[in-house]
């Protein structure tokens, strides 16, 4: 018999048809208030769950006893508690790599727009208020040459890392639990403690996974560590850094600017402060926002789930040991 599948999110028709074929599938387009009792209403019966953006609560874990594999369409999986998942024998897939060097690309873009002012000087052409050359007053900040400071020298830093050193020439410090060897061969990347890094990168660039060591680690305290003309640029997760310290921090001068592609609470709240500061980009989560990646990143979490459901945790499982 055929399992049942739980999917949560939009996938494109072939993808569909491909779980199709192996899996009696319940879809639903996202969660929200309206249907979220229909949905753990069908997780009594699923052995499979795939989507992104639903945080799995105690509760819909208990909703899901017949639960054998997870799969999320992400590489980020702090909407599932681990350790949960591995007592209950529950698998846990991700999708790393195939969204790294879209997600680089926008960590990138977000460091160049916030030094040279791309979004607020290109407002300003659309309203009309382009009248002479621009003067100091909106000049920007270098970016080739300076310092950037990556938070999380993994797959993504690595490549965001790479970019700066080799396209913009700049000097790379990181801070990261290991030592990231390749880094700092082919990269000359400086591994720093925490401190350091804040107090010498030109910009500080997170790429942290979100677990409870790296929730708010850009704080008060750590903000003030960093240089007055210093630009923070957050593409790890939002609650890695604690909102209402870094709007105090753009307020008050304490740092430059922040660019910013993740939040505490998403979709930002349209009453958030920080979208009334100049100095801040604000996008909305779209890190690997390509069809050619979000293309990848649903493919991979399918094969994920139908391998898993077949007992094969080989690749990309967080927690392989929840089979044995
Ligand atoms: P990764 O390859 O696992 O890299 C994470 C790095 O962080 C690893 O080098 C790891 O060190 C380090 N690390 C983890 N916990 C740490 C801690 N407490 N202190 C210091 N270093 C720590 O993951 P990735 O593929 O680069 O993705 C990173 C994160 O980016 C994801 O978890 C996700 O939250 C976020 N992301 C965001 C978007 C977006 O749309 N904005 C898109 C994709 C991913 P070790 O190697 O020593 O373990």
């Amino acid at each position: 018999m055929q399992p049942n599948v739980v999917l949560y999110r939009n996938i494109p028709d072939d993808l569909l048809a491909l779980l199709e074929q192996h899996c009696r599938v319940t879809f639903f387009d996202g969660i929200n208030a309206d249907n979220r009792a229909a949905f753990t209403q069908a997780l009594a019966e699923a052995e499979g769950v795939i989507g992104v953006g639903v945080k799995f609560t105690d509760e819909l874990l208990a909703a899901a006893p017949r639960l054998k594999a997870a799969s999320t369409i992400s590489v980020g999986y702090d909407d599932f508690d681990v350790a949960a998942l591995t007592a209950r024998h529950i698998a846990l897939m991700h999708t790393p790599g195939v969204l790294t060097e879209t997600t680089a690309d926008t960590i990138f873009t977000l460091v160049l727009c916030i030094a040279r002012r791309i979004t607020e000087l290109a407002d300003n052409v659309k309203k009309g208020q382009w009248q002479a050359s621009i003067g100091p007053d909106w000049y920007g900040s270098n970016v080739h040459g300076k310092t950037i400071g990556i938070l999380g020298m993994g797959r993504i830093g690595y490549a965001v890392a790479r970019r700066a050193r080799l396209g913009f020439n700049m000097n790379v410090l990181y801070y990261n639990r290991s030592a990231k060897p390749e880094a700092e061969l082919t990269l000359h990347a400086r591994r720093c403690a925490l401190d350091e890094l804040l107090a010498e990168a030109d910009f500080v660039c997170n790429v942290l996974p979100l677990t409870p060591e790296t929730r708010h680690i850009i704080n008060h305290e750590t903000l003030a560590k960093m240089k007055p003309s210093a630009f923070l640029v957050n593409g790890g997760r939002g609650a890695s850094v604690d909102e209402a310290a870094l709007i105090d921090a753009l307020k008050s001068g304490v740092i430059k600017g922040a660019g910013l592609d993740v939040f505490e609470k998403e979709p930002l709240p349209v009453t958030s402060e920080l979208l009334s500061l100049p100095n801040v980009i604000a996008l909305p989560h779209i890190g690997s926002a390509t069809h050619e990646t979000r293309y990848e990143m649903s493919k991979l979490a399918v094969l994920n789930l139908l391998a898993a459901l077949k007992g094969d945790v080989s690749k990309n499982c967080v927690n392989p040991t929840a089979f044995r």
